[in-house]
């Protein structure tokens, strides 16, 4: 099975780091799911101009620092960006939420493949 399929195109790909370094996937936003953060989307922008998104815990090996437990959302260092589906940047709370938001910066940073 591939790692992804394009819901538009059907273009698949074979595996995670191909997704990553895929030139025409582009990082879109997150939807975050309070009640199982693995289970939150991240959209994804193919080229094909489709919007599509795939769970967080697909991604859960890209990154191995913290996790916090308890959960800031709404609290006073809480910055509010998982409450914005297009925010992408990283989170300076000690929230349970921060680290899908660190998984974010790993696949914004992905280097991508040079086109053909
Ligand atoms: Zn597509």
């Amino acid at each position: 099975m591939s790692f992804k399929q394009c819901t538009s195109c059907a273009h698949q790909w074979q595996d995670q780091e191909e997704f990553l370094a895929d030139p025409d996937v582009t990082l879109l936003g997150l939807q975050v799911c309070f009640d199982n953060l693995m289970e939150g989307l991240i959209l994804f922008n193919h080229s094909c101009r489709t919007t599509f998104s795939v769970e967080v815990s697909r991604f859960g090996n890209l990154y191995q620092g913290p996790v916090y437990s308890e959960r800031l959302t709404a609290g006073e260092e809480c910055p509010g960006y998982c409450l914005n589906e297009r925010e992408l940047k990283p989170c300076p709370a000690k929230c349970a939420c921060a680290f899908v938001r660190e998984i974010l910066q790993v696949i914004k940073a992905y280097p991508k493949k040079k086109r053909r």
